[in-house]
């Protein structure tokens, strides 16, 4: 019972650095002059990896 109460500790501590990774991901991204490259089905930004998909 022990383990299971860390583990959902684990869990819960690490869904919080997520949540913080991906809003300074998000950040970083939406600061960025992207230099994209080109694939038949999307486009990647070189500096950020932010990914754009060429089909509408
Ligand atoms: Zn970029």
């Amino acid at each position: 019972m022990n383990d299971v109460l860390q583990l959902r500790k684990e869990i819960a501590r690490l869904e919080v650095d997520l949540e913080r990774l991906k809003r300074q991901l998000a950040h970083l991204q939406k600061a960025c002059a992207h230099e994209f490259v080109e694939t038949p089905l999307a486009r990647t930004c070189a500096k950020c990896l932010q990914t754009e998909s060429l089909y509408y």
